[in-house]
């Protein structure tokens, strides 16, 4: 083989890498919990971004950190003021699957400008939440390639 075609391999296989085996485990709150449980959420299992379900666990909206800061400031009784109310709302949501190329998903991530998405499954009740995949999971998987774990 030539450097080159090396490269190409190593690139192809690169590209093949998929969302299940760097997804995170997704944090989500009841669309009627309030602004005040979902702050304590994000705070207490240490991630950026909350997906919001409903009573079927099927996913109906997105928090992100400004999210809540936003309704922080701009509201005064945060213990009952519903998630529903400040969350971004499906069909607005951006979403992906686990068979997904996980370049193809950091691409949408720089497109849209946000830090995560919900990785879902198709359920007789719409999408359900199975995994969360961020910059960070795209960051491990370049640090693995860099340190050669995956070839
Ligand atoms: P932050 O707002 O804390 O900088 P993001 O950049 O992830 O975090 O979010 C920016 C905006 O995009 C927020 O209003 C958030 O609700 C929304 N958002 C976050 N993730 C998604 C997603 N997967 N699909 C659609 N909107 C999203």
């Amino acid at each position: 083989f030539t450097g080159k075609t090396n490269d190409t391999q190593i690139l192809e296989k690169i590209k093949k890498l998929s969302v299940e085996d760097f997804q995170s485990i997704p944090v989500v709150v009841d669309r009627n919990s309030s602004v005040y449980d979902a702050v304590c959420a994000m705070f207490l299992e240490d991630v950026g971004t909350l997906f919001v379900v409903d009573q079927n666990s099927v996913l109906v909206g997105v928090l992100s950190r400004k999210d809540l800061l936003r309704a922080s400031i701009g509201s005064k009784d945060l213990q009952t003021l519903p998630v529903d109310i400040i969350m971004t709302r499906m069909p607005n949501i951006t979403i992906c699957y686990k068979e997904d190329s996980i370049f193809e998903v950091a691409k949408s991530l720089i497109e849209k400008q946000i830090d995560a998405v919900p990785v879902v499954r198709e359920s007789p009740n719409g999408l359900e939440v199975v995994g969360r995949f961020t910059k960070t999971n795209f960051t491990r998987a370049l640090v693995d390639i860099v340190q050669n774990k995956l070839y």
